[in-house]
């Protein structure tokens, strides 16, 4: 097995660039270890040799020339399958979808080209992304490569264990409500949510179009830094965009000190309802930047008690609406009703054999949330409170320049373990929901193996709309004390997926 996987996106890059390896040989690599280890993991639902090896090839080409397309120019990627791609099925992990191939290109999956980076596959997700475990795929669910008994974590937990794997050095994914961050956390990787509109949603399947965010996934911040880079930046093709430029990311990992730094704990999300071993590895981190001389406060979001509940009004809400578009007359999947086939009838057997229970739950609980009679009950009321959450955030913002929390209440929990449970689901979301109903950034970063059960945790970082440079400045800080002591990045003690069984 090649030791090219092992390495970080960013010294593959420095690799390629000084063509003391080419993308070819590095593509290569990870996919000769993806087809070895994808039966294991379950990362891809898709992936294409051909297309990727010829990207590679193009690359060198390039840069042979002369051309350097990117920071990240030859590096291989993953893509959630949350995004269109022109020359791959996209199916957004439901069978609806199944066997689609777009006829354009997401504006992410564009620049990705543009940078030169080869794509070596699409990544399992839950379906519609509606998931915090994968196990809502309708293909299957993914496995966490530190131990395959486990969840990777959803939505993008092909993702995140693609990335933990070693079977790609970066991936994208789709963060709603954690669905990048969740993952990481679990996985003991690295994942970013950008600000709200940082990234444009064009071409992006949608889930509930005024949350969805998309964002890097890795094994080191400054890998994050440097895909959101290649990615970000105005698109008018999304009306949500955010005309200006947010600066480099890369600069901000590169440049981050401790000088100044001012850090909230956010009092709602630092003791109940997390595992001890989490708690602990959160304690820890904070005394870490404490003995740096970091100022540490605590600030009160009383509204955060709120989140959960307005989420899963807003989120259910907005998917009903999105999802009226698999009608089975424009694309995907059509399925003829015994007796007269009429639109209406047409409809509903595809709906009802195309959509998973999950989707289901959702589409019924959504329609309902927005049906007349109940509208300012509850759709009403959710708004309210994401409006009094986003006022918790500017109090909080206006004495700290980040806030830290733990990302994920529990490690990675047992496949099957709360999926006919979707409360318990919905919990694992608590620490990530606020950051999109307020369109914040937001990231999550290793932080420990907790003691219970030895298995990763993450500590995420919050920063003030538009300013994820100080997320990711955070971010870097804390990788560093904990490479300090570790040696290298938490990844680096994850088991040897090759004779790893589940
Ligand atoms: N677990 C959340 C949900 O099921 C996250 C979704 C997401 O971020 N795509 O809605």
């Amino acid at each position: 097995m090649s030791e090219l996987v092992f390495k970080p996106a960013s010294e593959l890059a420095q690799l390629i660039a000084k063509k003391e390896v080419s993308s070819l040989e590095v593509t290569t690599a990870f996919f000769d270890r993806s087809e070895k280890l994808n039966e294991k993991t379950f990362s891809y639902l898709h992936l294409d040799r051909d297309k990727a090896l010829a990207a590679a090839k193009q690359a060198d080409a390039e840069l042979a020339a002369g051309n350097v397309s990117s920071p990240l120019h030859g590096v291989p990627i993953a893509m959630k399958d949350v995004l269109t791609t022109k020359d791959a099925p996209s199916t957004a992990g439901s069978k609806i979808l199944q066997g689609w191939i777009p006829p354009y290109d997401s504006t992410v999956v564009r620049k990705i080209r543009e940078a030169a980076m080869p794509i070596l596959g699409k990544t399992n997700m839950d379906e519609f992304a509606m998931g915090s475990s994968t196990e809502f795929s309708a293909y299957g669910p993914s496995k966490n490569p530190w131990d395959l008994t486990r969840i990777p974590g959803g939505s993008g937990g092909g993702s995140s264990s693609a990335v933990a794997g070693f079977l790609a050095p970066l991936a994208t994914g789709s963060d709603t409500g954690g669905s990048i961050r969740y993952p990481a956390a679990v996985t003991g990787s690295v994942g970013a949510k950008p600000t709200y509109g940082a990234v444009s949603r064009y071409g992006v399947i949608a889930l509930a179009s005024s949350l969805d965010q998309i964002g890097p996934v890795s094994n080191t911040v400054l890998d994050s830094a440097l895909l959101q880079d290649v990615i970000a930046g105005y698109d008018p093709m999304d009306s949500t965009s955010i005309p200006t430029s947010l600066g480099s990311m890369a600069e901000a990992v590169r440049r981050a000190d401790f000088k100044g730094l001012k850090v909230g704990v956010v009092k709602q999300l630092s003791s109940d309802g997390f595992q001890a071993g989490i708690k602990e590895l959160f304690d820890d981190t904070i005394a870490k930047l404490v003995a740096q001389g970091v100022e540490v406060v605590e600030v009160d979001c009383p509204s955060f008690e709120y989140a959960i509940a307005a989420y899963y009004l807003i989120l259910p809400a907005e998917a009903s609406s999105n999802l009226a578009r698999y009608d089975s007359v424009r694309f995907g999947m059509r399925v003829e009703p015994e007796g007269n086939p009429t639109i209406e009838r047409v409809m509903a057997a595809t709906r009802e054999a195309g959509f998973g229970p999950e989707v289901k739950r959702r589409i019924i609980l959504g329609t309902y949330a927005l049906s007349s009679g109940y509208y300012d009950a509850y759709y009403g009321s959710a708004q309210k409170v994401r409006t009094l959450i986003q006022q918790d955030l500017d109090k909080a913002f206006s004495q700290v320049d980040v806030l830290l929390t733990p990302t994920a209440p529990t490690t990675a929990f047992k496949l099957g373990e709360k999926l006919d449970d979707p409360l318990a689901m919905y919990l694992n979301d608590i620490a990530t929901i606020p950051a999109n109903l307020a369109g914040i950034p937001g990231m999550s970063v290793p932080n420990g193996l907790a003691k219970e059960d030895g298995l990763p945790s993450g500590v995420q970082s919050l920063a003030p709309a538009m300013q994820d440079a100080q997320m990711y400045r955070v971010g870097a800080l804390i990788e560093q004390l904990y490479v300090a002591q570790w040696g290298a990045p938490l990844i680096a003690q994850a088991p040897n997926l090759e004779v790893a069984n589940g």
